[in-house]
């Protein structure tokens, strides 16, 4: 449900500090449908500096890209920092999931690695979950976080296109699919990008609370 958020929130558009356009392209949708705002990813600004994801944790990367970025356009900036963790992995791939193959690492080969690492395994050594920690900058204030999971299994072989990165491994139970095979508006509802999106709202309604109050 849409919620009259746009009318207090001082700024057309939310800008996502990522140039992965299938973040873009996910967050949008769920901005467009929840807060009726348009979402810019970087590839809208130019020169805008690189962050290098070297944090620990998937919180202090995702604060690390919005300070740098919210600093160089001086502007709010919400980024977004996910990954996929398997705990009888010792929560690998994690922070690096999207290098988790290597410096050439794509979605196959991280695919193909996550198999590989996976082999014999089965069971609850199969358990997975997605993590999506966005952090919303706004210059002068403290950043601020929230977090979504969904949770999930490692399936034997991939199936379905739809998505992106691990979502043709990414089994869920309740619907016998694999994030790969189920429709976009499904994982938008879902998803750990969602539940954290879910969030921001909830942040953006206490930070922007209607005129007269009354809230949500
Ligand atoms: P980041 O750009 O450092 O946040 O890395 C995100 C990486 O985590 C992606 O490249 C994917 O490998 C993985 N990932 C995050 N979200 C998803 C998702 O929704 N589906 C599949 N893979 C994801």
């Amino acid at each position: 449900m849409q919620t009259d958020l746009r009318k207090r929130w001082p700024w057309t558009e939310l800008i996502i500090a990522t140039r992965n356009s299938n973040k873009v392209r996910e967050l949008n949708a769920l901005s467009e449908r929840e807060l009726g705002l348009p979402v810019a990813g970087l590839d809208r600004f130019s020169d805008v500096p690189e962050v290098v994801e070297d944090g620990d944790t998937f919180e202090e990367n995702a604060i690390k890209k919005a300070e740098t970025v919210s600093r160089f356009l001086n502007r709010p900036v919400v980024a977004d920092d996910s990954g996929l963790v398997v705990p009888f992995l010792g929560g690998d791939p994690g922070v690096r999931s999207a290098r988790y193959a290597g410096p050439e690492a794509n979605d196959r080969k991280n695919n193909e690695k996550l198999l590989k690492e996976l082999e014999g395994v089965t069971g609850q050594g199969r358990d997975a979950f997605y993590v999506c920690v966005l952090a919303l900058k706004i210059p002068g204030e403290e950043p601020r976080l929230v977090r979504g999971e969904c949770h999930g299994r490692i399936a034997l072989e991939p199936r379905g296109d739809q998505g992106f990165g691990y979502d043709p491994l990414f089994f869920l139970p309740e619907y016998g699919k694999t994030m790969g095979e189920i429709p976009p508006e499904l994982k938008n509802r879902i998803s750990h990008r969602a539940k954290a999106f879910q969030g921001l709202i909830r942040l953006l309604r206490e930070m922007y609370p209607p005129e007269g109050g009354g809230g949500i």
